[in-house]
């Protein structure tokens, strides 16, 4: 494996700025891969939507702006649901560029969860690589991801190990975690706390469970995240008794990590087989301990009795047992688990390992006409 630099090309999802927040978990990512590629040394290009901004230490890096309408997204998507594209789609402008970048650089690594991309995979010379950020939503994108996994499996790389078990593989999977900048996130002692929730509010995120244990506790629970489901919002606050769910809004990251780091506990309670769980992990890097499902990505990333604790999917008694516990915690030990899993640098070093295996399998393959 050669130690040379790397000209990549990064494309972000066709949802909003990068920097806006619209793009999710996805913007967080990318954005401390691009930070821990560039201090790797190499030569990085962005493609994303016109207004995105890049982190303060990245100056070097060359921003191709584009202009179109944003891409649906697939998070609520029906199983047989269609691709759609609108017109004048913000997702065949990011391409049309990125193709073209990906003529001159090495690869080229898409962050967007899209049909086009991956079904572009093996028909074209630039050489893309797929950073997949959710689990199986919908057939045609479950069709495509396992057609480019048959093709070269090399090319697809997966947040978790759960995330990848939706999908069938030929081999093991590529998983490369993720990676914040942890300059962002301070460690914070205090033990008695409030207990503290953070996501999109959606129904695939399980607040009401969550809000229930409180409840049961008898405690307030503290919310942060974009309320993108108002009428969910409102039935899971008619669920539990009045002022139980203190609503923060949708924080900054660096308020974020300071209101939940005072906290004792978050609960993760996701209903969906989440990719990652971004919000567990700031969580840890805060050194507050998560009590979460043993479900998707989280279910992964939390060590039973050294982070926090995990409980059986759904069971909102165990979840409200588990919160009793959680004081035999030690925090600095959350926050040693981020550093030594989660930082950006490890992160991009796993991902520059991934893309330099698949170039390296590139040789004996070419595109299809
Ligand atoms: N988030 C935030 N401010 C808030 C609540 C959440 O910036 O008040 C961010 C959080 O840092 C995380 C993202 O929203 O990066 C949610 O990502 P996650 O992987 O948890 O879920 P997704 O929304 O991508 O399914």
């Amino acid at each position: 494996m050669t130690d040379s630099p790397l000209h990549l090309v990064i494309v972000n999802t066709p949802i909003g700025a990068l920097g806006s927040g619209e793009g999710g978990g996805v913007e967080l990512t990318l954005r401390s891969l691009v930070q821990g590629l560039v201090r790797r040394g190499h030569r990085l290009t962005v493609v994303a939507a016109k207004g995105s901004t890049l982190p303060a230490d990245c100056s070097g890096v060359e921003l191709l702006e584009v202009e179109g309408v944003n891409q649906p997204s697939w998070q609520h998507a029906a199983d047989h649901a269609p691709v759609e594209i609108p017109r004048n789609g913000l997702l065949p402008g990011l391409w049309e560029i990125a193709l073209e970048a990906g003529q001159t650089a090495d690869a080229v690594i898409n962050g967007g969860y899209d049909w086009l991309p991956l079904w572009l995979t093996q028909r074209v010379s630039a050489r893309l690589f797929h950073l997949v950020s959710m689990g199986d939503v919908a057939s045609v994108m479950r069709d495509v991801i396992e057609a480019v996994a048959a093709w070269d499996s090399r090319r697809l790389a997966f947040h978790t190990h759960r995330q990848a078990a939706d999908f069938r593989l030929p081999g093991p999977a590529n998983v490369v975690g993720n990676g914040f900048d942890l300059s962002n996130y301070t460690f914070q002692r205090p033990t008695n706390g409030p207990l503290g929730w953070a996501g999109r509010i959606a129904p695939e995120k399980g607040l009401e469970d969550a809000a229930a244990a409180a409840a049961a506790l008898g405690e307030q629970l503290l919310v942060w995240g974009f309320r993108e489901d108002e009428a969910y919002a409102r039935l899971v606050e008619s669920l539990v008794p009045a002022g139980t769910i203190d609503w923060r809004g949708f924080r900054s990251t660096k308020e974020l990590q300071q209101e939940l780091g005072c906290c004792r506990a978050l609960i993760n309670t996701p209903k969906w087989n989440e990719a990652y769980g971004n919000v567990v992990v700031e969580a840890l890097a805060c050194g507050v301990p998560v009590v979460a499902y043993d479900r998707g990505g989280p279910g992964e990333l939390i060590s039973a009795g050294r982070t926090g604790w995990l409980v059986p999917p759904d069971d909102v008694f165990a979840l409200t047992e588990a919160l009793r516990r959680v004081s035999s915690i030690e925090r600095s030990l959350c926050r040693s688990w981020a550093e030594e899993h989660a930082s950006c640098e490890v992160f991009s070093q796993r991902v520059e390992s991934w893309v330099r295996t698949g170039l390296m399998a590139d040789v004996s393959i070419n595109p299809r006409s």
